[in-house]
């Protein structure tokens, strides 16, 4: 038998991409998988799932292609923010310009045919693969049975009787297989994709809104509560010690701001200007969501880590006074 060809894999720690990557090997294929990040595509789910399954993993990040395509997708959004076709086709083409670098001759998905709606139905996956660029060259192990025979089928680098036909939104056949192949661990579904969340989705309709393109204020629309007080200005808020640890860890410019004696969370002001109403409506804000603090407190803050002034404020009552103020209902951007 001639040699055996080489596939890169789209992985996003979910079952189905570790299944496509481990299914092809168990057929003899090497397999490389690869996850494609951007401020909102976190590939935390995809690195531990490959890790704990044996998979050496490359992390390629795609923002800037990735954000260009979000703000006007040819195929539209899926129910917020996904531009599902548009994306896969985007993580299709970037794997394929890699063919060469990797010594890959084609590529996989874990894509089911009949799973999602849009991007999964056989109109989605003839889309994603049309805008690809390389139609010809991509395979769906769990469903190629039920596909257009590509390339590596015809030229049987594949024996086109390996593929498997999965169809639909049961997930049986993926369970059974997974125990077939021993594959023990995989993530619950979803929570991978940033878009495919509500309140992500207001967050980044609230950055088109407001913002000239800007990774910082991108990245951090990934962590805390986030508050509109007026066009040119926005407060985050850390829920948790893990989100007052990654807006500091991201931390660039504006103002920062913490309660000078009651531990809790860390606020970051971003504005244009920073008269003192907004500084203190900002740290009345903050003290609302720091449990520990009374009514009244000082709130420690600064350009910088120092927080190197303060200022003495009320609790925040929130009501929606006007369009510039997020009520408690209407908390979180
Ligand atoms: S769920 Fe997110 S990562 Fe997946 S295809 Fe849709 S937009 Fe892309």
């Amino acid at each position: 038998m001639s040699r055996k060809h080489k596939a890169i894999a789209l992985f996003s720690g979910g079952l189905d991409s570790i299944l496509s990557v481990r299914y092809m090997m168990s057929l003899g294929f090497e397999v490389q998988p690869v996850f494609f990040r951007a401020p909102y595509l976190v590939p935390d789910k995809a690195c531990e799932s490959a890790a704990k399954n044996g998979l050496d993993l490359i992390v390629r990040d795609i923002s800037a292609e990735h954000f260009a395509l979000l703000k006007n997708p040819r195929y539209g959004f899926g129910k917020n923010y996904n531009p599902c076709i548009d994306c896969h086709a985007l993580m299709f083409k970037t794997a394929g310009l890699m063919l060469g670098e990797l010594g890959a001759d084609f590529l996989i998905s874990g894509e089911v045919l009949g799973q999602r709606p849009k991007s999964q139905m056989r109109d989605g996956i003839n889309a994603v693969s049309k805008a690809s660029s390389f139609a010809d060259l991509l395979v769906r192990p769990l469903s190629q049975r039920l596909l257009t025979p590509t390339l590596p089928i015809r030229e049987a680098w594949i024996e086109p009787d390996t593929m498997l036909d999965f169809h639909g939104r049961s997930r049986k056949r993926q369970m059974f297989l997974a125990r077939e192949l021993g594959i023990s661990y995989y993530p619950h579904p979803g929570g991978g994709c940033l878009l495919t969340d509500v309140n992500f989705a207001l967050r980044l309709d609230d950055y088109f809104q407001h913002t000239p393109e800007d990774r910082y204020q991108l990245t951090l629309l990934n962590y805390g509560r986030h508050f509109r007080l007026h066009p040119q200005a926005k407060l985050i808020i850390g829920r948790d010690e893990k989100d007052n640890g990654q807006i500091e860890a991201h931390y660039e410019h504006g103002i920062l701001m913490m309660s000078r004696v009651y531990p809790g969370p860390l606020g970051l002001l971003i504005a244009q200007e920073y008269p003192s109403s907004l500084i203190q409506q900002a740290a009345s804000m903050l003290l609302y969501y720091n449990k520990k603090a009374p009514g009244k407190a000082l709130v420690n803050y600064g350009h910088g880590f120092e927080l190197d002034s303060s200022i003495e404020c009320e609790k925040a009552v929130f009501k929606l006074v006007n369009d510039t103020i997020i009520s408690k209902d209407k908390e979180t951007l």
